[in-house]
This record gives structure tokens, sequence and C-alpha cells, in this order.
């Protein structure tokens, strides 16, 4: 007797048809289809050949500064003007706001596949710790139907925005599980990775660092966040968003960051619709693409995954929190259309994601917690081109979204609204 029986859906690109159980949250088998089981199941979803995969990873999202198009009075015309726009807005952000936009963002994520997120809630003198708050109430609330995880994340800068080094520390008192840094907003990149590494040692907590978000060649933090990496003995607990000026360097010279970057087991994640709508933009000719160079990286070793980052505000004007939108634009613009780049774009989204984060136990195995998401589309690839609405999502073998269901009901998230 299992809780929950899916028959007849595809795990993987081999096209093998399978029958998974599911017994109180976790994966109980996963055997041929109709082979020798006569499970009896409280509730049986007929797979009809569909695609199943683990639930999607959202390794790097803005909750809080989400769906600002309408309180914008121009676009960012760069990075930094980016920067001083969102500044300039968030001194109107209330707790009720944060939490309302956070909220729309997450129903978007939830209903697109997404299990499991890493947030990166702003600390600064402009927000003190409502950001962090806000996002540390949805990880309480939501913890049945999304594994949230919380970065302390000084977009602002620590040095230059004096009192937020102060306030880093109070959030991590808080709850926040990761330490974030911004290698392009303080002056001194010393300084600045004196205190990030610092903080990680003295909390024991792992670190998340936007990282050499440009096209210049010559940012190059990733270098030295690699040195650091080794030396505190973090390998595997120090990811880099961003990343996008490896992009504008001589192979021979990316290749061999990619190295250090393997070596310390530092995973990238890119971010390719902020990094394409924010990059480049300088070049008068001969644009250049500023992405981070995926499958450099990946030839290397390096994991890498793939990220939301922003949702409809000054940095990224665009997107709606669905982690296929943004692997398929990868996809398009890192050359990666074939058959097997669909899976590798697949895995970007579930399980290299799952290593950046170190989730535990994750993915489609006996024992494994039943986040999934079932499609009627029977490859990767098709999934990948057709970006489909019609979605089924479980947390831990419960059932949070169907976006086959018109309208889209999540009762769930009725509840949470009301506690507001
Ligand atoms: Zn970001």
């Amino acid at each position: 007797m299992v809780d929950l029986l899916i028959t007849d859906t595809v795990l993987s690109g081999d096209g093998r048809r399978m029958d998974v159980g599911v017994s109180s949250g976790m994966i109980a088998f996963i055997a041929p289809c109709g082979e020798g089981r006569a499970e009896v199941a409280a509730h049986v979803v007929q797979g009809k050949g569909g695609l199943l995969l683990p639930g999607f990873v959202e390794p790097h999202i803005h909750l809080e500064k989400a769906y600002l198009l309408d309180a914008m009075d121009r676009e960012a015309e760069s990075l930094q003007d980016a920067i001083r726009i969102t500044a300039q807005l968030k001194s109107s952000f209330t707790k009720e706001d944060m939490y309302r936009r956070s909220l729309t963002a997450i129903r978007e994520a939830v209903r697109n596949g997404v299990t499991h997120m890493r947030c990166h809630a702003e600390v600064d003198p402009i927000l003190g710790l409502r950001a962090v708050e806000s996002a540390l109430r949805l990880k309480q609330a939501l913890k049945h139907q999304l594994d949230i995880q919380v970065v302390a994340f000084p977009q602002e800068g620590v040095f230059k925005s004096p009192g937020t080094a102060g306030l880093m520390e109070e959030a991590i008192r808080l709850g926040a599980d990761v330490i974030g840094g911004i290698t392009y907003q303080d002056t001194s990149l010393r300084e600045h990775l004196d205190f990030a590494f610092g903080l990680a040692e003295k909390y024991g907590k792992p670190l998340d660092i936007h990282a050499d978000f440009s096209d210049n060649p010559n940012d190059r933090a990733v270098v030295e966040i690699a040195r650091r990496t080794i030396a505190a003995g973090m390998q595997g607990q120090v990811v880099a968003g961003h990343v996008t000026s490896l992009g504008s360097l001589p192979e021979h010279e990316a290749l061999e960051i990619a190295e250090h970057l393997c070596l310390a087991e530092i995973s990238v994640i890119t971010l390719p619709m902020t990094d394409l709508f924010l990059n480049g933009r300088g070049d008068a000719e001969g644009s250049c693409r500023g992405l981070a160079p995926v499958k450099l990286l990946r030839k290397c070793g390096v994991n890498v995954a793939v990220g939301v980052n922003n949702v409809r505000n000054p940095f990224t004007p665009f997107g709606k929190a669905d982690p296929l939108e943004v692997a398929w634009l990868l996809a398009v613009t890192s050359y990666m259309g074939g058959k097997r780049d669909a899976s590798t774009l697949t895995n970007m989204l579930t399980y290299n994601a799952a290593q950046a984060l170190s989730i535990e136990n994750y993915g489609l195995k006996v024992g494994a917690p039943a986040d999934m998401v079932l499609f009627r589309e029977q490859s990767e690839r098709e999934v990948l081109l057709n970006k489909p609405e019609t979605r089924t999502v479980w947390k831990s073998g419960v059932q949070v979204a169907c976006s086959d269901a018109k309208p889209l009901e999540l009762p769930w998230l009725s509840g949470v609204i009301e506690t507001i």
C-alpha cells in the first residue's frame, strides 16, 4: 500500500516507462511500468508516458525586489543604474509589500515546478533586516510546500554602506542560512572578502557571492575567491553567481580560471536573463554576450547551474520565475540546442543546482523525498522547447500545484496570504 502511485512515466532520456510509488512523503519504489507490482495506492496518477523530473531547484532569486515595473519611472541604463534605481525604490518598501511580492514570485515558481529555492534577501541600512525577516517568515510558513534557503545579501556593499557589517551579523543570528557577498560594490576586494570569509568561519555558514558581474575581462575576483576557499577548507561550500567577465577572456585564460574554480569546488550559477540584459550594452560595436562561458566551465568539470535571479525589476524587466524559461534562453545564447544539451540543461535546473545548494538526498531515487514535477511531454528536449503550462508538482509526496486546473488554485497559498 502506497499513498501515491504515478504510473507509466518516463524518468530520463532513455524513454523507459516506469511506475513510481510514494509512501510517507518518500519515494518507496521505482519499477518498470506494470511489471509485477500490484500496489494498492490511495491515489493514482496516470503518467501517460509523460516525463517525471525531480523538483526544480531555483539556486538564485531575489524575492523582495521582484515585480517593480509599475513603480519604476524609467529603465536602468547599466548595472550600477539598476542598483541606484532599486535603492531609491527600496526606501518605500514595507514588510507587507515585500511579503506580497515575494509570495507572487513563489507562487509562480512553485506552479512551474520549483521545490527548493535559494533567495538573496538584501541587508543594508535602507531595508535594515526587513527583507531577511520577510524571507524567514516565508520559509517557515511554506516549509511543507517549498524548501527555502535565505542568503543575507549586502547589495549596497559592506563598507560602501556603513552599518551593513553589523546588520549582516544580525541577519545570521536571526536565522539566515547563507552569507552573501558582492565583489563589485566595495572599493577593496580584499576587505570585502576578508569580511565574507571571516563571517563564514565565525558562524560556520556557506558562502554565495555575486561575483565578476561585468563584461570587463579584468574583473577576476573569482580567482581570489577560489584561493581563499581552498585556504579556508571550504571546498564545496562556496557559490559564485554571474561570473560573466570570464566570458570576455581569451579562452586559454578562462580555462585556467575554470580549473581554479574546479579545484575549489566552487559552483557557478549563470543568470542569463539579467546578464544578457545588462552586459554588453556599452559596446558600440562587436558587442559581447556578457554570459559566463557555460560550455568551457563544464568542460573543466565546474558544477554549473542556472537561475532566474530577477523578475520584472530594474535589473531584468522580464521573466516569470520559470526555470524552463531561463534554461531555454541559455540554450539559445550558449549554443546548446541539441538533444544532449537538453539533458544537460535539465540537469542544471535539478541535480547541479541541488549540488550547489548542498541539498542532501535529492533526486528521483528510492528513499529520497518525493519532490517531483510531471509533464505531458515525453522528453527533456520537448519540455525545454514547449515550456509547457501543464505541470503537476509534488512536495514530499503532496501535490502542491497542478497548472492543468483553471483557474489556478493553490489552497495552501491562500492560507498564507490570510496570515498577513
Ligand atoms: Zn542576484
